[in-house]
């Protein structure tokens, strides 16, 4: 717990924020309502954290493919996703499996195209109902330890091996952005319930603009952008220049090994889970559909384990041109270059001959996306002599970066007031 609470008083002196990723911005936009001032410092040159949109040639790339879950409550609570302009992609997927794409789609949302996915050969009927009594509450992993991993989960459940490895496989990689599904299944209980809750959306123009839209619920003087911390205290932060800063607290919202770091302690601690995330461009008129839908390899040769014509959710791609973003999950030891040779045979093998002419835009190698889950983490440990906050306090992702900020600047706001 934090000891120094008598030295939080004057509201005009400032809480300090390392780290203006989502749960910096969270923290800060929580600390502003209750009219209490902060400064936020980011060593990059924008705002968001690991959830950034690119220019680059007239498109827009976000950092590695990812979206947003209408159903997070964080989101709900922080976000105007009118002003957002949400776009919704569509409720199930396409799984590439003997030289054809296959659509698996959510009966409760399409009855139609659900019952024709009854009889795909993307699992036994048996295991469509499986999913189906999931969804209705009737099968539950719930009385799993926290430490069974997805994939035992799913076996323990029924599952068989069609189902598993030609859509869980591909489709909770491409959420956990690990191959083995080693992740808690704590973590596929929660995806799996916001997915079925609400909608799975991108905004208009692009996953930045989530960020940009907290940003703005606080005053603009109030981030430092490109000014690295290399020292803290309980009631000070000092950037690499020598510049100090001091306020009524300090709050660490950056990924846990540089929170380490700067706390002294030392060693990271924490397992990545890693992702390539490569950009085609292509025309218009190769699109295969304009669906926004999601493409799974459900055959396991890969490398590509999924893919999006984003182009046909946001507004990311000039005139006449469309943007394909595909995922590319353990493949590190192939440099990028040769990712992209494989993942274009790949692209011919979907898409026909003209995927040869689509053009490789750009590439993003991810070491860090998100923390390993293999056990859900304990939160208390948020509550120490400097304030800490992000997603690793949580099952990662951005609606547990937004709620660990949060509950940070609300125990702030309380100890404020004693
Ligand atoms: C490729 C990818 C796909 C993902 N897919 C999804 C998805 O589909 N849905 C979902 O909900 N989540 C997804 N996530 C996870 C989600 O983006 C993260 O969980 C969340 O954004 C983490 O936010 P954070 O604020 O905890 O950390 P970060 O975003 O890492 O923010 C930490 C900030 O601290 C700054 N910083 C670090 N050290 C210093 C220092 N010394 N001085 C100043 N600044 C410093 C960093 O620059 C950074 O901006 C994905 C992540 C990635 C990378």
């Amino acid at each position: 717990m934090k000891t120094n609470t008598k030295e939080i008083g004057g509201k005009s002196s400032p809480v300090l924020i390392v780290g203006a990723g989502m749960a910096g911005l969270a923290c800060a936009v929580t600390l502003h309502q209750a009219g209490i001032p902060s400064l936020i410092f980011d060593r990059g040159n924008q705002v968001g954290g690991r959830v950034r949109t690119d220019e680059v040639d007239g498109y827009r790339l976000d950092c590695g493919f990812q979206v947003l879950l209408t159903a997070y409550p964080e989101a709900q609570r922080f976000l105007d996703y009118e002003k957002l302009e949400l776009q919704p992609c569509y409720p199930g997927s396409k799984v590439w499996f003997e030289n054809r794409f296959h659509r698996v789609a959510d009966p409760f949302r399409h009855p139609i195209d659900g019952a024709k996915s009854l009889l795909t050969p993307i699992g036994t009927l048996a295991d469509k109902l499986r999913v189906g009594m999931m969804s209705m509450g009737l099968l539950s992993s719930r009385s799993m330890p926290d430490n069974c991993s997805t994939i035992n989960a799913l076996r323990k459940m029924g599952f068989g091996h069609s189902m598993i490895d030609r859509f869980w496989k591909p489709f909770m990689r491409g959420v956990f952005l690990e191959n083995e599904l080693s992740t808690t299944i704590r973590k596929f209980e929660e995806t799996f319930r916001f997915f079925s809750k609400g909608d799975t959306v991108l905004p208009k123009n692009g996953i930045g603009e989530i960020p940009r839209q907290l940003a703005g619920q606080i005053p603009n003087d109030h981030i430092l952008l490109e000014t690295e911390i290399s020292k803290v205290g309980p009631n000070s932060v000092e950037s690499l220049d020598g510049t100090k800063w001091e306020g009524m607290a300090v709050v660490l919202a950056t990924e846990d090994y540089h929170a380490n770091q700067l706390l002294g302690f030392g060693k990271d601690h924490v397992e990545w889970n890693s992702v390539d995330c490569l950009y085609f461009s292509l025309s218009v008129v190769d699109l295969p559909s304009d669906e926004p839908i999601l493409y799974l390899d459900g055959t396991g040769n890969g490398p590509i384990n999924n893919l999006t014509f984003v182009s046909t959710l946001c507004d990311c791609a000039p005139l006449g041109q469309a943007l394909a973003s595909v995922s590319v999950i353990g493949k590190k030891e192939l440099d990028m270059e040769e990712i992209a040779k494989q993942a274009k045979n790949q692209l011919t093998e979907w898409f026909g001959k003209k995927a040869e002419g689509w053009k490789y835009l750009k590439g993003y190698r991810i070491h860090q996306a998100v923390p390993s889950c293999p056990t859900p983490p304990s939160p208390k440990a948020a509550l120490t002599e400097v304030y800490r906050c992000g997603d690793y306090f949580g099952l990662p992702s951005i609606d547990s970066a937004m709620k660990s900020g949060r509950l940070t600047a609300e125990h702030i706001i309380r100890e404020s007031q004693s």
